[in-house]
């Protein structure tokens, strides 16, 4: 044991190791500790146990295809509609009078959805979408903030074979049309607006300007969200949602029976790094795989109140708020707002009264509610939690431990899950059930996932360095394709580590990680992300875990800035929590701490105080612009951003520093 920052910690970086409490074991789904081994003997027909959640039209045989890798093909002489997963299934099984959607507005408005008034609107929109000329195969985009239509959306597509691509409300006009474009996509899905902070805000005219640029006609869809808060007009080629849904009223529409490998959607990635991806996915193997790590990993029962904290524009949203915990049959919750409007404490208020049992965060979301103190999770009572869930950038340990602490009264099982739009759902994560958790470590690969830590060679690395995370089999949920092209796809994600001669396919993730000796995978942050002082590659998120490891630090992010000399230096950007005041002694402490857990070669050479950090819409910190800000350099776009007035006091605080 090391004495570090006034706390013990052990050894290792994620300090000490937590079991899931019998109480949790006893009801998990999956509690069989033997299944890692099941899986490894008998896979890849393992993952029939994920198939076997699902209602197919016509059962499948074959298990994998792999006679074309990297394009492999999952139950593909299977078929199956997504939609009838997800609805119909539920009707004829006695569940149709259960909440299959909780919807909490901005505003405070709610709406329950039944599995029967779902599939009411899922079927009469699927008619007027036919009415409109949509057709199996044809792309359609989505365009809509977190409302009940959204969903309903996705799943009429899906009813009629028709993929849909979900574009985040928030993206511009510009974004909008490049993915509309890419897709040759000729039927939108929008609003006319929505509520931002009380204030009404206009979607339509940025759906408008994005139709401009346009060569295809498009056909529009245009939910009234706002009402007499925001009148629009409709034009040409433009309905109404609502009088559509009237118009065919009571109508049903048979389910399209899809081959497994036919396409469920098109989602392009979130772009923290680079040109956004157009990533397909099918319909069999996706289903089957977000099933089942919603009933393994997330432990989702039927009669749970679930509730996902993303965005349905985001892969989370679509796997876990939507195609997930409605094919189990599940009560999802959907939330418009933000978790700190009216107040900070509005997510525990929402989980308060719906008594929700498993509550699946980012770690974006967890710093924040961290440096705003417990006072907000205490005004509620949060004993309806029975799982805790994590994803999207990597938790250190501290605010990992505040989650469990302060969220999951000390007794939640918590789930760090890595995966990514390409992986389609969950492939590294500990089952709540099983494995015993170890704060700021995502866990071992899931059953039948063959994640693996490798060196430039593709070696795997000894416990305890450094390497590039891969996968070296085929799981259901994988990434099908790139819109763009099967080219850029191999080039992407496969060139990297594969040897196409000897037929040996690794997929690259474009992560770094380390593994320790029980095989438990730590993402250490992306390729891209590394910063080379004197010949050493320092990985930022390690840095960065260092600092968030300091009483008082809410978050931090590390880039390497040039020298006169023409070095790179360490320079930090750190928030600190609310009562916490950036001081001297913070500073030492996390020198210190930096010092011990890496080197004093880490050691910053630069630590500027902000009171937030430059996010993504994703909630992604934008390293990229924080290295410009260091470097002193012209900065690019920053319209990608949700807090774009930040940068301008980190500018003022860097020059006032150096
Ligand atoms: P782009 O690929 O366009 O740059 P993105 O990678 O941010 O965007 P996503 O697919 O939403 O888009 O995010 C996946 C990435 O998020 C992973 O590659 C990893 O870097 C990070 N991530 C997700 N979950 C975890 C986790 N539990 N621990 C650490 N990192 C995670
Ligand atoms: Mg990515």
């Amino acid at each position: 044991m090391v004495e570090r920052n006034g706390r013990s910690q052990e050894t290792t970086p994620s300090g000490s190791t937590h079991s899931p409490p019998d109480s949790f074991v006893e009801q998990a789904n999956v509690a069989d500790p033997a299944i890692h081994e099941r899986f490894e003997t008998n896979w890849p027909d393992c993952w029939t146990r994920a198939a076997d959640l699902l209602s197919w039209d016509e059962p499948y045989d074959t298990v994998l295809e792999d006679d074309d890798a990297p394009f492999y093909r999952w139950f593909s002489d299977g078929r199956l509609n997504a939609a009838y997963n997800c609805l119909d299934r539920h009707l004829e099984s006695g569940r149709k009078n259960h909440a299959a959607i909780r919807w909490e507005g901005k505003q405070g408005e709610r709406r329950t959805y039944t599995y029967q008034d779902l599939y009411v609107e899922v079927n009469e929109f699927a008619a007027a979408l036919r009415d409109l000329g949509v057709e199996e195969d044809d792309v359609v985009t989505i365009y809509l903030p977190m409302i009940p239509e959204l969903p309903i959306a996705m799943l009429a597509c899906a009813r009629i074979g028709a993929p849909h691509s979900v574009v985040f409300a928030g993206l511009s006009a510009d974004a909008l049309a490049t993915r509309m474009d890419a897709a040759n996509s000729e039927f939108l899905i929008t609003c006319d607006g929505y509520y931002r902070r009380g204030d009404a805000f206009n979607q339509k005219s940025k759906a408008d300007n994005a139709r401009i640029g346009l060569e295809q006609d498009v056909r529009t869809v245009v939910v009234d969200r706002l009402g007499d808060d925001l009148p629009h007009v409709l034009g040409d080629d433009e309905w109404d949602y609502h009088e559509l849904c009237e118009e065919f009223a009571g109508e049903t529409v048979e389910p399209v029976s899809r081959d497994a490998e036919d396409m469920l959607f098109l989602m392009y990635t979130s772009g923290t790094t680079g040109e956004p991806k157009g990533v397909v996915h099918s319909t069999g193997g996706y289903l089957a795989h977000v099933a089942w790590t919603s009933h393994a990993v997330l432990d989702i029962k039927p009669d749970d109140t679930y509730w996902c904290a993303a965005d349905i524009g985001w892969i989370t949203g679509h796997s876990y708020i939507v195609y997930g915990p409605l094919a189990l049959g599940t009560t999802s919750v959907m939330y418009e707002g933000t978790p700190d409007y009216p107040d900070r404490d509005r997510l525990w208020e929402i989980v308060d009264r719906n008594a929700v049992d498993i509550f699946y965060t980012a770690p974006t979301a967890i710093r924040a509610f961290m440096k705003w103190g417990s006072d907000y999770p205490d005004r509620h009572d949060l004993s309806s939690l029975r799982l805790l869930g994590t994803v999207g950038e990597p938790i250190s340990p501290r605010p990992w431990n505040w989650y469990r602490e302060h969220i999951g009264g000390g007794d939640c099982p918590v789930v760090d899950t890595w995966w990514q739009t390409e992986t389609g759902a969950v492939t590294i994560s500990t089952l709540p059930g099983v494995d015993e958790m170890k704060p700021g470590s995502a866990g071992p690969p899931l059953p039948g996932v063959d994640a693996r830590v490798v060196d430039a060679q593709g070696d795997d690395v000894e416990p305890g360095e450094a390497g590039y995370l891969t996968i070296g089999r085929p799981w259901p949920g994988m990434a099908r394709t790139l819109y763009d092209g099967d080219e850029r796809f191999v080039t992407e994600y496969w060139r990297r580590f594969s040897d196409p001669d000897a037929d040996e396919w690794r997929y690259f993730s474009g992560d770094t990680a380390r593994i320790d000796e029980d095989g438990y995978i730590t993402v250490l942050g992306r390729v891209d992300d590394v910063i080379n002082v004197s010949g050493h590659r320092l990985g930022t998120m390690e840095i960065e875990g260092a600092i968030a490891d300091v009483d008082g630090v809410a978050e931090a992010a590390v880039v390497g800035r040039s020298n006169d000399a023409g070095n790179t230096e360490v320079y930090a950007y750190v928030s600190t929590e609310r009562e916490r005041e950036p001081d001297a002694a913070v500073r030492t402490a996390i020198l210190e701490s930096i010092e011990s857990a890496i080197g004093p070669i880490a050691r910053p050479a630069e630590v500027i105080f902000t009171p937030e950090l430059p996010k993504t819409r994703s909630g992604k910190i934008m390293r990229r612009l924080l290295e410009d800000v260091a470097n002193g350099e012209e900065l690019g776009d920053t319209s990608a951003l949700r807090n774009p007035e930040i940068v301008g006091e980190i500018q003022a605080e860097v020059g006032d520093g150096v």
